[in-house]
């Protein structure tokens, strides 16, 4: 049976929060998710693989911010488009070098990516999602003059630049996404959520700053591409209800419409869990079979049904 499989890695399997960053760990993390990903590539169909950029787009945003004096600092679109550059670089080499070892003869190509949204998204008046590191007060005042980026209190522990995160509405990559997943490539696309566009009156694209959420990407490209299943791979096996607490109870296969009454319930936290269960119950309502929330050393497993929390239409 031949499938078409998007994967969606989420920022811990690129640059988790405790690492200092350097090169040789980040390449380490991405040998850890070629090793994950290897057995899905040996499983044959399409695949097409989606990557966060969390830590990775905040810390390019700081190297310019203490480099601003002496070099020009990019917007933010441009720098989603670096992150995809440099994560899409290293888990390339990790899936080759990994495929190569296990004697699989599939190519790796990494595009870059733009997305689609609308000019007029309420986000671009509401910038909810915070980037980067925190500041002190004064520090704040003076990024948002000298640099014009929106600074927001962050629960007590400093203030943050927070940006807008506006619906995707469309992949401008799809037709060759398609095209090279049905060569057989393993596609590496739409890191980071994709480089957020806006089309104008006059036809064209132009970037804008903001940063668009990976899972609400990846439940999109999965649907576009009339992908079986989506998988989300993350740092936890399944999905809660009541998270955090000593009776938590793992979500093992559920329907679209209980996990949706759950989401109601508010038992997925915003800016983690919630954007996921969100991915997986698009996917599910414009045609997906499946979409699987699972912790990235379990995809084969998860795949097979095995583990990992397996959303149904219903
Ligand atoms: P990623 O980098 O993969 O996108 P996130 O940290 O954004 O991962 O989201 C996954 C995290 O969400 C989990 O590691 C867990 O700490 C947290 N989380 C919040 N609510 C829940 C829940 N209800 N069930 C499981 N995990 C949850
Ligand atoms: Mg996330």
């Amino acid at each position: 049976m031949s499938q078409r499989l998007v994967v969606a890695i989420g920022g811990n399997a690129t640059h988790p929060e405790n690492i200092r960053g350097t090169t040789e760990e980040q390449e380490e993390l991405a040998a850890r998710s070629a090793r994950a990903l290897r057995p899905l590539v040996e499983r044959g169909g399409e695949l097409v693989i989606t990557h966060g950029n969390g830590p990775v787009v905040g810390k390019i945003l700081l190297r310019q911010y203490y480099a601003r004096e002496h070099i020009a600092p990019m917007r933010l679109d441009v720098c989603v488009a670096h992150s995809q550059g440099g994560i899409g670089h290293l888990l390339m080499q990790g899936l080759e070098d990994e495929l190569a070892r296990a004697e699989i003869d599939r190519q790796v190509a990494c595009l870059i990516t733009r997305v689609e949204v609308a000019e007029d998204d309420p986000a671009f008046h509401k910038p909810t999602k915070p980037i980067g590191p925190f500041f002190s007060a004064e520090e704040a005042q003076n990024l948002h003059r000298t640099l014009g980026w929106n600074m927001m209190e962050d629960a007590g522990r400093g203030w943050r630049y927070v940006v807008p995160s506006p619906r995707p509405k469309a992949i401008l990559e799809l037709g060759l996404i398609a095209s090279l997943a049905a060569q057989g490539v393993v596609v590496i696309a739409a890191g980071g959520g994709g480089i957020p566009m806006v089309h104008r009156a006059d036809g064209s694209y132009s970037g804008i700053p903001a940063v668009v959420d990976k899972d609400l990407t990846s439940a999109l490209l999965g649907s576009a591409l009339g992908a079986d299943t989506l998988l989300i791979l993350t740092a936890v096996s399944k999905v809660a209800i009541g998270f955090g607490k000593t009776d938590a109870k793992w979500l093992e296969t559920v329907t679209a419409s209980a996990l949706h009454a759950y989401e109601k319930e508010g038992h997925f936290a915003a800016g983690s869990m919630a954007p996921k269960v969100e991915a997986a119950l698009k996917f599910i309502e414009h045609g997906g079979k499946r979409a699987i929330i699972a912790h990235l050393d379990q995809a084969l497993a998860a795949l097979d049904g095995q583990t990992g929390t397996q959303v149904v239409p219903g």
